[in-house]
């Protein structure tokens, strides 16, 4: 099914943040933002499961600063995050979408020197983005004033709760200020029953949003290349590195396809071959026992294999 495409401009955007997201050089919204970014801006509360790579750092930053109120002076969002290195590279992707708004975002993280950051806190910023130890650290010290925060976003959920700092959350939530008009986004790549509980503790009626891996802006796919002598020799090392997975290898002509086959089938792999001189009841044979895992290796020809769907695909050689 076609998904329908929401623009940016079809959002409640104001032009100030929607000139900011033009200059990022973000064309249209990927889906966790097509579907967060409205529901955010409706006041809702968002549970969204979505990995690093779909643009869920902007899925929550533009609704954020969209809802910041420029006249008020204290901190109205507060994001927790696992690392510093996230914290700072949010406090990077907000300050970027308030550029025009004049929001300001500060990152605030163990490992630096607090006292510097103690002073940025006093100096008045509208945007936190913390890791959870330094965030208590400042909260027992009162040099954070959370009362006034309206938006709280949870990023990478499940790795917080991995890393153990889920009393630390518990901890600042129980110091933003509660009530009806809080608004709370979750964002996890898993729900473990730990975050499942926090979300119903604390969130109101959420909406959840989810999003699959074949949806990433970035996919995450090693690329590697090897030196070799002898190809095929090279392949068959590759082959044997790990003991399962499916295997897509491309060719450049369709004798190459052919070949290929045939050697690997004398050493005992599992292989098939797709190209154009095939029947289609070939084709699709070939293609039903690829999937089915009856063949471990599809060797193609690129045209003939342009658009095929299949799933957990370990290695495309
Ligand atoms: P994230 O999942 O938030 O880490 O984002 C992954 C990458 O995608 C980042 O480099 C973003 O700047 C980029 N990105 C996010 N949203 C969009 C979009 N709508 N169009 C193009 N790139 C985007």
């Amino acid at each position: 099914m076609e998904e329908k495409i929401i623009k940016f401009e079809d959002m409640q955007l104001s032009k100030k943040v929607l000139n900011a997201v033009r200059d990022m050089g973000f064309e249209e919204p990927s889906p966790i933002q097509a579907q967060t970014i409205p529901l955010a801006l409706e006041g809702h509360d968002v549970i969204g499961q979505a990995q690093t790579g779909t643009g869920k750092t902007a899925a929550f930053g533009i609704p954020t600063i969209e809802q910041i109120d420029e006249k008020n002076k204290y901190i109205q969002a507060l994001v927790l995050t696992p690392t510093r290195e996230l914290a700072i590279q949010i406090a990077e992707e907000f300050n970027k979408i308030g550029k025009y708004k004049r929001v300001k975002t500060l990152p605030v993280y163990g490992g630096q020197m607090i006292d510097r950051q103690i002073r940025a806190l006093r100096f008045g910023v509208k945007v936190v983005v913390g890791t959870p130890g330094r965030l208590i650290d400042h909260i027992r010290r009162n040099t954070i004033k959370l009362d006034h925060v309206k938006m709280l976003i949870l990023d990478e959920a499940d790795e917080m709760l991995d890393m153990g700092f889920i009393e630390d959350i518990e901890e600042i939530m129980s110091n933003v200020a509660q009530g009806e008009n809080r608004q709370t986004l979750l964002f996890s790549a898993t729900m473990p029953a730990p975050i499942e509980k926090l979300a119903r503790s604390y969130m109101h009626n959420p909406q959840k949003v989810m999003i699959s891996r074949e949806q990433l802006t970035v996919p995450s796919v090693d690329q590697l290349y090897f030196e070799t002598r002898d190809k095929f020799e090279g392949l068959c090392r590759v082959l044997d590195i790990e003991d399962s997975g499916k295997y897509i290898i491309f060719c450049r002509t369709k004798k190459n396809v052919d070949d290929l086959q045939a050697s690997l089938q004398v050493r005992g792999y599992m292989a098939g071959s797709l190209h154009g001189d095939m029947s289609q009841a070939q084709r699709d044979r070939v293609m039903r026992r690829f999937r089915e895992g009856k063949l471990e290796i599809l060797i193609a020809t690129d045209v003939a294999a342009r658009g095929i769907d299949i799933d957990d695909i370990s290695h495309v050689i």
